[in-house]
C-alpha cells in the first residue's frame, strides 16, 4: 500500500506549484510536497517583478518583439504570444487573491486601477512594464499563495518532504538505475521525510513537477539552497525529454561581499539609472552595447566577466548614488537595508557586484498544457521548457510564464479529471533499500558537491570553449559513476539526493553546450563566436537512452 494516495501530487511550493495546486484543488485532493519550509523558493526571492503590458504607450506586439529579440532566434512564437497576451489577466487574478502591487502616486498599497500600476523598467524591455511590489515582489506573491494553499481544505501541505524519484508504471528498482519504457505514465513519487529519514510512497493520478531551477550547480549563484535541479534530474531519469540546458542565465549583479550569500542587486537598480563602473570609477558598458547598462543580461554579464578577467579585480561596481537618497530608500528598501547591514550605503557609494548563475532557460520539455512526454506528468515554472525563453530569458518573464503555464496545466488537469481521462491509480513499486546501510563516508558527498560547483563555474560558465567543456565532461563522468555506486549502497539522505541531481543537471548542461557549435543567447563559446542560423536554429534535445 502506498503511504499517501491522492488525486494530484504537486512537487514544489513556489509560484508554479502553489498556483496549480490552488486551482486543481477545485476538483480533487492535492498532496503538495516541498523539501524545506513552504516559503523556501526562488519565488520568495524575486525582487524585480512580473512583466506585463499595462502602460498606455506599450503593446502586446512590443512585449512579444522584446521577448523574441532576447530569445535570439529560438523562442516559439506561438508560446510567446500566448504568454504575453494572457499576462494582464494573470496579474489581475493575483490581485484578486490579495497580492498588493505598487500603484502610481500612492503612498499606501492596495487594490486599484490596473492601468495605474507603478511600472518598472528592466534590461531588454523597450517599455516600462514590470509590475512590482516594492523590491520584494516574489515574497508578496508567495505570501498570498502559501496562505491560500494552507487554508484550502483539499490541499495537504507536506513540508520538509523531498521527492527522490518519480514512479512510473514500469519503474523497476534495479541496482544503479530506475528503468523506464519511454511509453510510460507517471503514478507518483518516492519522497523522503526529513527528520525521520523515512521514504514514503506517494501514489497519484497526476503529478506536477514544479521544483524550480538549478543555480546550485554553479559555485556562485543568486538562487536559494533548494535550487538543485531536482525536477529536471528526476524527469530525465524517468525518460522525459529535456532541452536547451546550455542556456544558463548569469545575473550580472550579485552583491559581492564575504557575508552576503546569494544576494541579488535587482536589474531595476540599473532601470532606475544605476551605472556599472570599474574599480577606478570608470563606466564601461558603452564599450559593449549601445543600450549601455540596460543591455540584455547576457551582454552585461559577459562585459563584467571580460572586465574582471582584464583587471584581475574581484568585482565591479554598480553606482546609483547620484539618485535622491529618499527615492533609493523608498524604491529599494530591501536592497538598501541589506547593503547597509553590510556597511555599504548605496545612496552614498557604489555597490560591489559580480555575475552569478541565476536562471535555467532549459528544462523538461512541455506542450502548451504543461504536459511532458510521460503521461500524467506535468512540469511548470523554471523546471519546464515551454519555448518562451529560447536562448535567453527576458527579465521578469519567468514569474509570468509560471503563472500562465500553471493555469494552463490546471485547466487541462481539471478537464481530464472531470472526464475521468486519467489512468486509474496504480499500485506503485515499493521503495526497496534492502542491503543498504547508513553512510560512513559523507566526505564523498561534500567533496563532490564542491567539485561539481567549481568545475561548472570554471569550465562551463559565462565564456566556454571546446577544451574546457571536454575537460568538464571527463570529470563529470567520473563523479557520476562514483555517486551512483555510493547511492545504491547507502541509505538516502538529503545531501546525497541533491548531489545526485546536481551531477545529472551538470552533465546535461555540458552535453548540450558541447553539442551547440555556435554562440547564441546565453551560450557563448570561443571557437564559434557567432550565431549560425544555417545549422543551429533549433533546440538541443536530450533523452536518456532506454535501459530495459
Ligand atoms: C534572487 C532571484 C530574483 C529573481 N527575480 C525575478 C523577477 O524579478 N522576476 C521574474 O520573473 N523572475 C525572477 N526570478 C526567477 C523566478 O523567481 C523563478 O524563475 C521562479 O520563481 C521559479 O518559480 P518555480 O515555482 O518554478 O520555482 P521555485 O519558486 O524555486 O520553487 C521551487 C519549489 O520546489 C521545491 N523543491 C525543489 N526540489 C524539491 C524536491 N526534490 N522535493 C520537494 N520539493 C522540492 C522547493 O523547495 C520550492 O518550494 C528571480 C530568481 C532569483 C533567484
Amino acid at each position: 500500500m502506498p503511504d499517501v494516495r491522492t488525486d494530484i501530487l504537486v512537487i514544489g511550493s513556489g509560484i508554479a506549484g502553489l498556483m496549480y495546486a490552488i486551482k486543481v484543488a477545485a476538483v480533487g485532493t492535492v498532496a503538495l510536497v516541498t523539501k524545506k519550509e513552504a516559503m523556501d523558493s526562488s519565488t520568495n526571492l524575486a525582487q524585480g517583478g512580473i512583466a506585463s503590458v499595462f502602460a498606455p504607450d506599450d503593446s502586446f506586439g512590443l512585449h512579444i518583439d522584446d521577448t523574441l529579440a532576447s530569445g535570439d532566434g529560438l523562442c516559439n512564437r506561438d508560446v510567446v504570444e500566448r504568454v504575453v497576451v494572457e499576462g494582464p489577466d494573470r496579474i489581475h487574478e493575483l490581485m484578486e487573491m490579495g497580492v498588493r502591487f505598487n500603484l502610481q502616486q500612492q503612498a499606501a498599497y492596495g487594490h486599484g486601477d490596473a492601468e495605474h500600476f507603478d511600472l518598472g523598467r528592466e534590461g531588454g524591455h523597450s517599455q516600462n512594464r514590470i509590475v512590482h511590489s516594492k523590491d520584494m515582489t516574489g515574497q508578496e506573491v508567495e505570501r498570498v499563495l502559501v496562505e491560500q494553499a494552507r487554508r484550502h481544505p483539499r490541499i495537504t501541505l507536506f513540508e520538509n518532504h523531498m521527492a527522490i524519484d518519480l514512479i512510473t508504471q514500469s519503474t523497476r528498482m534495479k541496482r544503479g538505475m530506475i528503468t523506464t519504457t519511454h511509453e510510460d505514465f507517471c503514478c507518483g513519487a518516492y519522497v523522503l521525510e526529513r527528520g525521520t529519514n523515512q521514504v514514503k510512497t506517494f501514489a497519484a493520478k497526476v503529478t506536477l513537477l514544479a521544483t524550480g531551477g538549478a543555480g546550485k550547480v554553479y559555485l556562485y549563484t543568486s538562487n536559494p539552497d533548494i535550487a538543485t535541479g531536482d525536477g529536471v534530474a528526476m524527469a530525465y531519469r524517468a525518460g522525459a525529454t529535456v532541452a536547451n540546458m546550455e542556456f544558463v542565465q548569469f545575473h550580472p549583479t550579485c552583491l559581492y561581499h564575504p557575508a552576503a550569500k546569494n544576494f541579488l542587486i535587482s536589474e531595476a537598480v540599473r532601470g532606475e539609472g544605476g551605472v556599472l563602473m570599474d574599480a577606478a570609477g570608470k563606466p564601461f558598458m558603452a564599450a559593449y552595447d549601445p543600450q549601455k547598462d540596460l543591455a540584455c543580461r547576457d551582454v552585461v554579464a559577459r562585459a563584467i566577466d571580460t572586465e574582471l578577467k582584464k583587471s584581475g579585480a574581484d568585482s565591479v561596481f554598480l553606482d546609483i548614488s547620484h539618485a535622491e537618497s529618499r527615492f533609493i530608500r523608498k524604491r529599494f528598501p530591501n536592497i538598501y537595508a541589506k547593503c547597509l547591514e553590510l556597511g555599504i550605503d548605496m545612496s552614498k557609494e557604489p555597490i560591489p557586484v559580480v555575475p552569478a548563475a541565476h536562471y535555467m532557460c532549459g528544462g523538461v520539455v512541455t506542450d502548451i498544457h504543461g504536459r511532458t512526454d510521460i503521461q500524467n506528468l506535468f512540469a511548470v515554472g523554471e523546471t519546464g521548457c515551454t519555448g518562451l525563453h529560447g536562448a535567453n530569458r527576458l527579465a521578469s518573464n519567468s514569474l509570468l510564464e509560471a503563472l500562465v503555464y500553471a493555469t494552463a496545466a490546471a485547466l487541462h488537469t481539471i478537464d481530464a479529471l472531470q472526464a475521468d481521462n486519467f489512468s486509474p491509480l496504480m499500485k506503485p513499486t515499493p521503495w526497496d533499500d534492502t542491503g543498504t546501510t547508513n553512510s560512513d563516508e559523507m566526505i564523498m558527498v561534500t567533496h563532490n558537491w564542491d567539485e561539481i560547483r567549481r568545475l561548472m563555474w570554471n569550465y562551463v560558465g559565462i565564456v566556454r570553449s571546446d577544451k574546457r567543456l571536454a575537460r568538464a565532461q571527463r570529470r563529470i563522468e567520473i563523479i557520476l559513476a562514483e555517486i551512483e555506486e555510493y547511492y545504491w549502497n547507502f541509505k538516502v539522505v538529503p545531501d546525497l539526493i541533491e548531489l545526485r541531481n546536481i551531477a545529472v543537471v551538470a552533465e546535461l548542461i555540458i552535453k548540450c553546450a558541447l553539442h551547440r557549435k555556435e554562440s547564441r543567447g546565453l551560450h557563448y563559446t570561443l571557437e564559434y563566436p557567432r550565431r549560425d542560423d544555417s545549422r543551429w536554429s533549433k533546440d538541443t534535445i536530450l533523452r536518456r537512452p532506454f535501459v530495459g
